[in-house]
C-alpha cells in the first residue's frame, strides 16, 4: 500500500497507520478531526463535506466535531469503513483527491500549521497496574521481596480510578505538586512540593460504544470497544504516593496531570503486529481467558532533555509485549461487575518495565528509588525529575519498510506553586 503523498519510511504515519486526531489551524477555525498522513493532516471534516464519507454509511457530522467522541461511539464496524475509504482515497492509484487540486489544498494541512488538541472528551479515566516487572520491582522497594507481588496479583487486573479532568495533550507543562508526606526518618508528616517527582511509561486506549450499566463485556468481544491506542505518561509524585496509598490506593500522588499523545492508532492499524503476550501462570478465571494472541510488539522508548543539557538523552527502551494482562482482559474485568465503559473512556496498562534494567518504564525503578542514580551525558545525574526537565516518550511498530508510530508525548516540569 503506497500513498500519493511522498512518506519517508522512518514516518510515523504512512498510509498504513492513519491515526486520528483533533487540530485547529493555526491560521484559525474551530477544532475539527483529522488523520495524520506524513508530514501533513488531512481534514475530515473537508472529505465529510465533499460527501466522500457517504457511502461509507457516515450521514451526520461526524467529523466537523472537536472531540472523537461521536465517532467512537459509532462502533467497530464504522470505524472499519472510514478507514478503508481513507486508505482508498490517499492511495497512489486513486485520483479523486489526488488529481483534484482544489480539494487537496483545502483538505492537506501541513502538521506545521496546526495545533494538536485532546483527542476526546474523556468522561472516565481508568490506570492499570498490568506490567508484571513493574509490580514486583515497585512491591519490592515498598514492602521488601516477600511481599513484592500481592497475591491478588496474577489472579486479576490491578486497577484504579484514575482523574479525568486533569488529562491533557503532549507539549502541556507540568507543574511540579505540593501535598503532605512523611519521609521514613520523620516523626510527622510534613507539607511542601513533592521532592520524588516521577513519570510512568504506559500506554492506553480509548473505549467505543461501551456498554450497558449491568452488562459486561466478555473478553470475546473486548477488542471490538478499543477505538486506539495513545502513549501515556502517568505523572507520579512518590512521596505523596508512598504516605498516602494505604488502604485505598493511589489518590493525590498521580491526579495532578496525565499526559497523552494527541494522535490516536486504530486497533486495525496494529494487527501486523500482534504477538502472544506473556504466558499466564495461573491460569485465570474462566471470564479472563485469553481466546487468541492480545499482544502487540510495540517498541517504547523515553528521553530526558535538563535545562542544561543540548540534547535529550534516551532513558528507557522497552515493548508493550511485556504486558502481563492483556487490553481485552482488563476491559472485561472493568465490566465484570457490570460497571458501564462510555465513548471516550481512557484505560491505560499501568508502567511497562520489561527484565532489564534499561526497560524500566519509570525512574522510581531506574534509580531503584534513588540508590542508583542515571548518569547524563553532560555530568548530570537524576533520580527524580527536576524542574525544567523536559520527557518524551515515543512508541512504533517496525515493519518491513515502514512503521506504525504514535508520534510522541512530551511534558516540562514546571517549579511548584508559592
Ligand atoms: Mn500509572
Amino acid at each position: 500500500m503506497k500513498s500519493f503523498i511522498q512518506v519517508d519510511p522512518s514516518s510515523h504515519f504512512p498510509i498504513q497507520n492513519l491515526p486520528y486526531g483533533v487540530f485547529r489551524p493555526l491560521s484559525g477555525g474551530n477544532a475539527r478531526i483529522g488523520v495524520a498522513i506524513g508530514d501533513y493532516v488531512l481534514d475530515l471534516s473537508v472529505i465529510e463535506a465533499a460527501g466522500l464519507f457517504k457511502e461509507a454509511g457516515i450521514q451526520t457530522d461526524i467529523f466537523n466535531q472537536p472531540t472523537l467522541n461521536a465517532f467512537m461511539e459509532l462502533g467497530s464496524n464504522a470505524w472499519k469503513k472510514v478507514r478503508t475509504k481513507l486508505q482508498l482515497l490517499l492511495s497512489e492509484d486513486e485520483p479523486t483527491l489526488r488529481d483534484d487540486e482544489t480539494l487537496r489544498s483545502q483538505a492537506l494541512i501541513s502538521q506545521n500549521d496546526v495545533e494538536l488538541l485532546l483527542p476526546a472528551q474523556i468522561g472516565d479515566y481508568t490506570d492499570f497496574y498490568a506490567s508484571k516487572e513493574h509490580a514486583t520491582n515497585v512491591g519490592t522497594m515498598f514492602r521488601g521481596k516477600e511481599n513484592a507481588l500481592m497475591p491478588n496479583w496474577t489472579h486479576l487486573p490491578i486497577g484504579y480510578h484514575g482523574r479525568a479532568s486533569s488529562v491533557v495533550v503532549s507539549g502541556t507543562d507540568v507543574r511540579r505538586p505540593k501535598g503532605q508526606m512523611k519521609p521514613p526518618t520523620a516523626d510527622a508528616p510534613i507539607f511542601g512540593p513533592s521532592k520524588q517527582l516521577d513519570m510512568e511509561l504506559e500506554m492506553g486506549w480509548f473505549i467505543g460504544p461501551g456498554n450497558e450499566q449491568g452488562k459486561p463485556i466478555a473478553i470475546t468481544d473486548a477488542e471490538d470497544q478499543i477505538f486506539g491506542l495513545v502513549l501515556v505518561n502517568d505523572w507520579s509524585a512518590r512521596d505523596i504516593q508512598a504516605w498516602e496509598y494505604q488502604p485505598l490506593g493511589p489518590f493525590l500522588a498521580k491526579s495532578f496531570a496525565t499526559s497523552i499523545s494527541p494522535w490516536v492508532v486504530p486497533l486495525e492499524a496494529l494487527e501486523p503486529f500482534r504477538v502472544q503476550g506473556p504466558k499466564q501462570e495461573p491460569t485465570p478465571l474462566t471470564y479472563l481467558q485469553k481466546n487468541r494472541a492480545s499482544s502487540f510488539n510495540i517498541n517504547l522508548e523515553v528521553y530526558l532533555k535538563s535545562q542544561e543539557m543540548e540534547t535529550a538523552q534516551k532513558i528507557v527502551s522497552t515493548n508493550f509485549n511485556y504486558l502481563y494482562w492483556s487490553m481485552a482482559q482488563q476491559i472485561s474485568h472493568h465490566t465484570i461487575t457490570g460497571c458501564n465503559l462510555r465513548p471516550g473512556d481512557l484505560l491505560a496498562s499501568g508502567t511497562i518495565s520489561g527484565p532489564k534494567k534499561e526497560e524500566r518504564g519509570s525512574l522510581l525503578e531506574l534509580s531503584w528509588r534513588g540508590t542508583e542514580p542515571i548518569e547524563m551525558n553532560n555530568g548530570e545525574q537524576r533520580v527524580w525529575l527536576e524542574d525544567g526537565d523536559l520527557l518524551t516518550m515515543t512508541g512504533w511498530c517496525q515493519g518491513d519498510g515502514y512503521r506504525i508510530g504514535f508520534g510522541e508525548v512530551t511534558g516540562r516540569i514546571l517549579p511548584a506553586y508559592d
